[in-house]
């Protein structure tokens, strides 16, 4: 062995930050009101205070596991590195999972802390006497803010916490194959299923995503991410913005259009991140207001397919280039990325934009492949589509305690999705693998059909799902819902699809609905809508 072995350790990036950016800018909107601002440098001195009072106050050793249930803040950001850095495991607990969901994801991970934002306090006084081990919250503000009369009787205020604390704290040399930080998935059925990170897989993940063919970050980069760091570690963004210096900007809870735009506006954004869902909510707000986006390169949308005309919208209104990326919180989570080339920046606009709607290539470090029902490989050729597996350094190989090996297969990941991939690479997903629509022994992507229904300019949003039909086995039907005032038929809706599928695509219904539910990640939530509409169009007579 002639080279050196220097473990990857998540510390190693905020230490990084401090002798190369410490004057590079973390700006932040802050729950309890206005926006706060302060460099690397300030934040790894309070990643160092909180690391000193994790040890000495709360008797935090190496491997315990810290719960967290908070916005994109800068105190959230020093849990990150905080928690982490000092050898314990931050969980990051997504506020919209439903309470018995959060009760079991807390005593599953046996969390000791909860550090938990304003907005959350309710959210733990409900659980609170089903999570009894839990030690102690602390609510992320200061003194002048805590809660007076809460329920709960075991609350630390986050600035007392730390402000007694040394600046300084010297990092464990750790194995880089500890446990760092911890996310559970919640899938539409059974427990939620904790991935739990560790240092390498984190740091290796952080190196594969900043570079220009994947996210591009750099520390001209001032980078908003609106995608959730309870969700997927905010696909990364905070340590990979430590990386690079890369300016970060934290929106809290302003997830609204109005708040965005302030943001992005304010603090001149260039890279945007989020699920698609929140590009609707800020492109409804922009046009209302007839504003333009002028500080904003390229906006990366991932979590669900990014429709057509969300990726027009961007580049005819805004001058932006939309990046579609595909991943999950079994791989950190990045997958594929659909950078920019050579070859997408000659071509005509539509059909780049036939590009885009692809989910896009691997980045270096994951391998990816198609397999039919029986697992054997499918050809690279754009058209097959199979179930999609994945292996590499920063994918799942067993979930956190838990005995469910269905997904490993032979080394590989089976991500649940169906997808195509063609001879550069290039993965489109064509659906779930539960939801694609069996009709007659040929395959209906939902997706595709939902992205094509919802370019129409009446429609809100779309969810279609296989119902079942005694001759084909299951059809296409299409719950939809008008945009305020709107009152387009189930006639004009079919019109519409006409030139954008195959016939047989077509749905057989439209159901106007007021609304559909979502899961706590923002994904169309199929199982409930399934099982209420499986006899629709034998109810109905329409067979
Ligand atoms: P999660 O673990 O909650 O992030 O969900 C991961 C799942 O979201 C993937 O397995 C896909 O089904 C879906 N997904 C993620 N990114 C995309 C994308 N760009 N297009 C379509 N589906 C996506």
């Amino acid at each position: 062995m002639s080279m050196m072995q220097q473990p990857l350790l998540i510390s190693s990036l905020i230490e990084h930050a401090i002798v190369t950016h410490p004057n590079a800018e973390i700006v932040s909107r802050q729950v309890e009101g206005g926006i706060f601002r302060y460099t690397y440098g300030q934040a790894a001195a309070r990643a160092k205070q909180l690391a000193n009072a994790l040890t000495q106050k709360l008797g935090i050793k190496v491997g315990d596991r810290i719960g967290t249930l908070a916005w994109n803040t800068y105190r959230h950001y020093e849990l990150y590195f905080g928690v982490s850095g000092m050898g314990a495991v931050a969980h990051t607990i997504n506020p919209r999972l439903f309470p018995e969901q959060i009760i079991y994801i807390v005593n599953h991970a046996a969390d000791r802390f909860i550090f938990v934002d304003l907005t959350f306090v309710p959210l733990l006084e409900a659980v609170a006497s089903h999570i009894s081990k839990v030690e102690g919250i602390v609510v992320l503000t200061d003194k002048a803010h805590m809660p007076t009369n809460s329920k709960l009787t075991n609350l630390i205020c986050y600035e007392d916490l730390i402000a007694d604390m040394s600046t300084e704290f010297t990092w464990p040399l750790l194995d880089e194959n500890c446990d760092a930080a911890l996310c559970y998935t919640s899938g539409t059925t059974g427990h939620p299923k904790g991935v739990m990170y560790t240092h390498r897989s984190t740091v290796l993940h952080t190196i594969a995503s900043v570079q220009s063919n994947a996210l591009n970050i750099t520390n001209d980069t001032v980078i908003l991410p609106v995608v959730p760091m309870f969700h997927v570690n905010a696909w990364g963004t905070p340590y990979a913005a430590t990386m690079t210096g890369a300016k970060i900007v934290f929106p809290a809870h302003g997830m609204d259009g109005a708040s965005l735009y302030e943001l992005i506006n304010g603090e001149q954004a260039n890279l945007l991140l989020g699920v698609p869902t929140i590009w609707l909510g800020l492109l409804n707000y922009l046009d209302q207001i007839g504003a333009t986006l002028t500080s904003v390169k390229n906006v990366v949308v991932g979590g669900a397919a990014a429709p057509l005309s969300m990726i027009k919208a961007f580049q005819e209104k805004h001058d932006a280039f939309l990046i579609h990326a595909w991943g999950m919180t079994e791989l950190s989570p990045l997958g594929t990325v659909n950078s920019m080339t050579r070859a997408m920046a000659q071509m005509p606009l539509e059909q780049r934009y036939q590009k885009q709607l692809k989910q896009g290539r691997a980045v270096y470090g994951i391998e990816m492949k198609i397999v039919d029902d029986a697992g054997k490989d499918l050809p690279r050729d754009g058209k097959a589509f199979g179930r999609l597996l994945v292996r590499g350094a920063w994918v799942v190989s067993e979930y956190y305690l838990n005995d469910d090996k269905k997904s490993f297969v032979d080394g590989w990941f089976d991500t649940g999705d169906v997808a195509t991939i063609d001879a550069e690479n290039t993965m489109q997903i064509v659906d779930r693998s539960k939801d694609v629509i069996k009709s007659g022994g040929e395959w209906i992507s939902s997706i595709d059909l939902e992205n094509a229904a919802v370019g129409h300019p009446a429609l809100k949003e779309c969810c279609v799902i296989g119902v079942y039909h005694p001759k084909w086995d299951e059809r296409p039907l299409l719950l939809a819902i008008r945009k305020e005032g709107a009152t387009v038929t189930e006639a004009e809706i079919i019109t519409f699809l006409s030139d954008k599928v195959a016939k047989w695509q077509l749905p057989d219904v439209v159901v106007f609905v007021d609304e559909l539910p979502h899961t706590a990640t923002g994904k169309l939530l199929k199982t409930g809508v399934r099982e209420t509409y499986k006899n629709y169009l034998v109810e109905k007579g329409l067979v």
